[in-house]
């Protein structure tokens, strides 16, 4: 019997992660595959080279060179700029969206998603002693924006959270819908501190968004908006990661873009020098190869297109999908077929509704390697 004084809520709680192990082909976290090439590899030594010569100090705290460079990027990949003040970053994109519910979460304070989703969202959360209150997707997973605005309405959230390629899902949210959602959003957070009106603060979680199809709009565009009285909506966040199209997973840099007012308010609950000097170097090192970085994006999107079809001609149903993996099934019993699947060395994801699995996008031969073991294995279970 422990004598710790554990935290109620976290009594029998299990560390968070899909399981780590060593197969030929793993496709289970949506990585990238590619490694990154000598090239990069050498920038990142050179700059993390001279980020060790001055360890003894602290790195920067408020890292403006590192948000310049990725405001860059969005300039370059959305075609909207944000201002260099209105992005912050941290260790993934997890530690960002953490820092949200620091800022705006707590005792009495709700944090509204719609199911399924990221399985993360629950634990940001509970770690904020925030109530994590869901509503439902419907049968296709889009979002129905009418139901979530009256489930606005009735929880008054303090932030909402809507991952846009959803995850396990594959599903985008079309702008008009953010756009009910921003309204919606609006006067509807918690009583503020003087008993005012607040906004819930509505992040668009955009961890796959490079991968989406074109013609899919990234809600950055709503950011770039604006009239007469200022940015059209301070309440909106828009969360990305170099984790998934960068490739760089290992790095653990997330970021988001925001109005300013925003960004303030998680630069209070952030711990001093979260991101570590290394973690800057390397991040403003890879950032300044992004268009070899992001080279597999468009291979990387083939591929999950024709894994769609190739499903389909199967008989099994995938869903369409804007990100590195497709969500597919149904199967009687899917962790039969992820086991089977694990015996011919094929590492997938149990994840998201009964009897469905979640594939993650590989190099064209590991998606032979995929192919051809779920030929066999439903050649068995069918024969
Ligand atoms: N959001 C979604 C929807 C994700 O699937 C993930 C990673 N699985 C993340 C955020 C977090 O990614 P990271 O912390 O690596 O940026």
């Amino acid at each position: 019997m422990s004598t710790l004084p554990l935290r109620p809520g976290l009594e029998g709680e299990e560390p968070y992660g899909a399981p780590e192990l060593d197969v030929p082909v793993r496709l289970n976290v949506n990585e990238n595959p590619y490694a990154p090439s000598p090239g990069v590899v050498e920038s990142i030594a050179r700059a993390a080279a001279g980020a060790a010569t001055r360890l003894n100090r602290y790195p920067d705290r408020d890292f403006p060179a590192l948000r310049r460079a990725l405001a860059d990027y969005l300039a370059a990949e959305s075609g909207v700029r944000p201002d260099w003040e209105g992005v912050w970053a941290a260790n993934g994109s997890n530690e960002v969206m953490l820092h949200v519910l620091q800022a705006f979460g707590g005792p009495g304070r709700a944090c509204l998603s719609f199911t399924p989703t990221y399985s993360m969202y629950p634990e940001y959360a509970r770690d904020t002693l925030t109530d994590y209150v869901t509503g439902p997707r419907r049968a296709d997973f889009t979002l129905d924006a009418g139901a979530v605005a009256a489930a606005i309405e009735r929880v008054r959230p303090a932030v909402i959270l809507l991952a846009s390629p959803n995850n396990p899902t594959g599903t985008a949210l079309p702008l008009d819908d953010v756009r009910t959602v921003l309204e919606a959003a609006r006067g509807n957070g918690p009583a503020g501190a003087d008993g005012a009106a607040t906004d819930a603060v509505v992040v668009i979680d955009e961890a796959y968004a490079e991968f989406r199809r074109p013609g899919v709009p990234s809600a950055l565009e709503l950011l770039a908006e604006s009239d007469a009285a200022g940015p059209r909506h301070p309440h909106l966040a828009v969360a990305r990661t170099m984790s998934k199209a960068f490739g760089m997973a290992g790095l653990r840099l997330g970021y988001l873009t925001a109005g300013r007012e925003l960004v303030n308010a998680l630069r209070v609950v952030r711990l001093p020098y979260h991101l570590s000097a290394l973690t800057q170097a390397a991040a403003l090192a890879a950032l300044g190869h992004r268009e070899e970085l992001m080279g597999q994006v468009a291979s990387l999107r083939t591929e999950r297109d024709a894994l769609v079809a190739w499903l389909r001609g199967r008989g099994l149903t995938a869903h369409e999908s804007d990100a590195n993996f497709v969500l597919f099934g149904p199967f009687e019993d899917r962790d039969a077929v992820f086991a089977a699947l694990l015996e011919r060395g094929v590492l997938i994801r149990v994840v998201g509704p009964r009897g469905y699995l979640r594939v993650s996008i590989g190099t064209p031969d590991e998606m032979e390697a995929f192919r051809s073991a779920l030929v066999d294995i439903l050649k068995e279970t069918r024969a």
